[in-house]
């Protein structure tokens, strides 16, 4: 027996939302879920592709019992494909859209039924995709219901945007994800700890869990006080992270300096207090930084072959530069 797929808690809104359209037969032919990465909106895609192919649903879930839900967790039913960017590929290829054009001519297995269509992220689709995609799916009797999932929906077609109902998912209030973080890391204040390192994003507070990021960024952290104070170069601090992955530590400097920025313009409390020496730093040069830190994450996570060792000099030794000019000490 499976497990039955829920939307999380933190959901339920958009659940609510979508249980309105169905009992009303107004779910359209395109769902767009966009919003922030980390915040699960791929499983709630993936909650409502085993709800609307379920043969006896409930009112918050599939069953996880009929034959259709067991196919759908074996990832093999046959009236739902879902799209993603191969392994090793930052791209969905032209040919995996194109083979849509096959499963959008044949009737759903189940009469009356559905047929799914998952793509994630879409913002992986460049403009010939889209445009495949569309054409694809724009034949009317194709019976067919696309569900979109993007971190960045700003970045998509306008003719893509057009056609979906779009469903926005923010940032969930710590009260919802809170209670279920705390449950998976088993206490409180490392799950208060956690959201606050991943600005309140749960999957992403996990993530920094499984990956006992706590304790490196307070590693990082310590580097960084001891480089202000002038017990280390700009260039061996840069060294010391070397055999970090630089994707972390591109994470937390984009936290730290996210952190920075809210405590400046909005009066937001810093994730760690350590921060407050750095709160007499110029906003303007706080925001450069952010923005050329998440460009150049943005470049890591694309797979862009970047020198390492050069950038982290160049961000240390800027930073320190910035700390003389207003003599933080
Ligand atoms: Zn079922």
């Amino acid at each position: 027996m499976s497990e039955p797929l829920h939307a999380y808690a933190w959901q339920m809104p958009q659940w609510q939302d979508l249980q309105r359209l169905i009992s009303a037969e107004r779910l359209p032919h395109a769902l767009l879920l966009s919003g922030p990465s980390a915040i699960g909106k791929l499983r709630f895609a993936h909650a409502l592709v085993a709800y609307l192919l379920c043969e006896s649903p409930s009112a918050l879930a599939a069953c996880g019992q009929c034959r259709s839900c067991h196919f759908q967790s074996d990832g093999a039913h046959p009236d739902c494909r879902e799209i993603c960017p191969e392994e090793g590929k930052r791209q969905i290829g032209i040919d995996q859209v194109r083979s849509l054009q096959q499963f959008s001519a044949q009737h759903a297995h189940r009469s009356g039924g559905k047929k799914l269509v998952l793509i994630h992220p879409a913002e992986a689709m460049n403009v010939h995709t889209a445009n495949a995609l569309l054409k694809t799916l724009e034949e009317p009797a194709s019976g067919t219901l696309l569900i979109l999932v993007s971190h960045s929906s700003s970045q998509l077609l306008p003719t893509i945007r057009s056609r979906c109902l779009q469903m926005s998912f923010g940032v969930p209030k710590n009260e919802f994800t809170e209670p279920w973080l705390r449950d998976y890391v088993g206490d409180q204040e490392t799950a208060q700890r956690l959201l606050a390192e991943a600005g309140g994003r749960p999957l992403a507070a996990r993530q920094v869990f499984e990956e006992d990021g706590l304790a490196t960024r307070e590693r990082f952290d310590k580097g960084l006080l001891a480089l202000v104070d002038g017990q280390r170069s700009p260039l061996q601090f840069a060294e010391e992270l070397l055999d970090a992955d630089i994707l972390q530590v591109l994470d937390w400097w984009v936290a730290r300096l996210l952190s920075l920025s809210r405590y400046q313009l909005a009066d937001q409390a810093l994730t760690v207090s350590s921060w407050q020496r750095f709160k007499s730093l110029p906003a303007v040069a706080v925001i450069a930084g952010l923005e050329r830190a998440l460009k150049l994450r943005g470049s890591f996570n694309r797979g862009v072959a970047l020198n390492k060792r050069l950038i982290l000099e160049s961000l240390f030794l800027e930073w320190t530069q910035l700390c003389q000019n207003r003599a933080v000490r």
